[in-house]
């Protein structure tokens, strides 16, 4: 069978950065295709370039050198402009803090990319991405009320409100414990296989990230190691 075109192509990426007379090299030389429905975990040490890898996926950051291909469009050499809409819809982000609005419902936080996207709110929408994170009955609750678990899904749900193809999640798991971390895993999971989402998650945790169906281990900004997670069909 042939496999479908990579959704995320990444030639030769490498993102230094000068400090005093030193260039610290963040990101390498890194060479990686992700497919279409596919998870894939970044695993490597504190400071060995995940965070680097995910922004430059994300558009967030320019890379020193190489070419980033996400749906078959270069976005290295885009403008401002071209990268945001690059971006619009088609990447949805998930962080270790939850960066929930205090004061705004839990349905008003998962509609606020909406507003910046200038799309019209549809409350039936709304219901319906919480449901997927299991929310349902949580819409009209503000984030306080929530534990970190709860939070953490109801920053899921913002995250699928655009109907992203690619999500993004830099560390999603680091402000939780065990139960609730292998929760957002097996949620992500569920994502992947029956929406057919690309997921791109970042961990310290070696047995969650080898839940994806592949593990990618950085050090000292290079690819130590790839090879298949338990996820794999
Ligand atoms: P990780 O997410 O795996 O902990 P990072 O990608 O955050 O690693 O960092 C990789 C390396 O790049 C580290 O040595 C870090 O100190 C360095 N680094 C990250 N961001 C910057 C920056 N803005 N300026 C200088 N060095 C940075
Ligand atoms: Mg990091």
């Amino acid at each position: 069978m042939m496999k479908a075109e990579a959704i995320v192509q990444a030639r030769g990426l490498k993102r230094h950065y000068r400090r005093g007379s030193e260039t610290v090299k963040a990101l390498d030389g890194v060479d990686l295709d992700i497919h279409p429905g596919e998870m894939i975990s970044i695993l490597g040490p504190s400071g060995s370039g995940k965070t680097t890898l995910v922004n430059l996926i994300s558009c967030l950051d320019v890379p020193t050198e190489g070419t980033l291909t996400l749906a078959g469009k270069p976005v290295t050499d885009l403008s401002e402009d071209r990268l945001a809409e690059a971006r619009r819809g088609m990447l949805g982000f998930i962080f270790q803090k939850f960066h929930l609005i205090p004061t705004l419902t839990v349905a008003e936080n998962v509609e606020l990319p909406l507003m910046f996207l200038k799309r019209p709110v549809d409350r039936a929408a709304t219901q319906a991405v919480l449901q997927q994170v299991g929310l349902e009955n949580r819409a009209g609750h503000l984030p306080r009320q929530l534990s970190g678990g709860e939070m953490q899904r109801v920053a899921i749900a913002r995250a699928l409100i655009a109907r992203p193809r690619i999500l993004i999640a830099d560390e999603p798991t680091g402000n939780l414990d065990k139960a609730n971390g292998d929760a957002i895993f097996r949620l992500f999971r569920k994502l992947c296989r029956e929406q057919g989402l690309t997921l791109v998650v970042t961990t310290h945790n070696l047995a969650l990230g080898h839940e994806a169906d592949r593990v990618i281990t950085l050090e000292d900004g290079k690819i130590l190691r790839e090879e298949p997670g338990r996820g794999v069909k």
